[in-house]
């Protein structure tokens, strides 16, 4: 397949799932996960429109965002080592995976403003990043005391489990998502961003789909 067939096919899908739920598919954005694929690749989906793309780890991201175009929207999508937060954030508008204070000050400590999704570990899966949805109420507090790093909504990764077992994490992380006010909700990859939609995500984040395998 082509990159405009891999787009083409997400494409459908993002709106055979926001018709299946009564959603327009403005409301949804698509993040090209780019993780350990090359610019070249990255400047095709480019050329056919793509204008996100989301990244996990800095080093790797920093040669990208030189390379590519200036009207890129940046996402960082991955485990945050608090003392590259604040170099995260000055290269990335948009972070998916606040999770600490500690990255919260480093984030903080540089001036332009981010918009930050909290992190959720839905399953309580120790070797995911992300905190637990208890302890979130004393933590949203604590993100909102920061002018500059704006709380947009939650996001999650979800366990290695069928597309159709998500469902119950995404209906659970939307419903905790609106008890704290989250405009936005990052949720679904590859296997699953259709059940995603239809459990209200906002920003989808599809790597292997639009890419290929990595
Ligand atoms: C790699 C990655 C994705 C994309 O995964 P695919 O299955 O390739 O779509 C999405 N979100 C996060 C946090 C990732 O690390």
């Amino acid at each position: 397949m082509t990159a405009r067939e891999r787009l083409q096919t997400v494409q459908n899908r993002i709106e055979l799932a926001c018709e299946s739920c009564g959603r327009d598919p403005a409301e949804v954005r698509l993040i090209a996960v780019s993780k350990m694929q090359s610019v070249d690749a990255m400047k095709e989906l480019y050329d056919l429109g793509i204008r996100r793309f989301g990244e996990s780890r800095l080093q790797e991201a920093q040669p990208k965002i030189e390379a590519l175009p200036g009207d890129i929207e940046w996402h960082f999508i991955g485990q945050m080592q608090s003392n590259k937060a604040k170099k995260i954030a000055s290269c990335f508008p948009v972070i998916h995976t606040l999770c600490s204070h500690v990255q919260l000050v480093e984030i903080a400590k540089q001036d332009s403003s981010v918009s930050a999704f909290i992190e959720i570990n839905v399953a309580n899966e120790p070797q995911k990043g992300g905190i637990s949805a208890e302890k979130l109420d004393a933590f949203l507090p604590d993100v909102l005391q920061y002018p500059h790093v704006h709380f947009r909504g939650l996001m999650a990764v979800g366990p290695a489990v069928a597309p159709e077992q998500m469902r119950r994490y995404f209906q659970h992380l939307c419903q905790v998502n609106q008890k704290v006010g989250g405009e936005w909700l990052s949720m679904g990859m590859s296997g699953d961003y259709d059940v995603a939609i239809q459990e209200g995500s906002t920003h989808i984040r599809v790597g292997t789909a639009l890419f290929g395998a990595r």
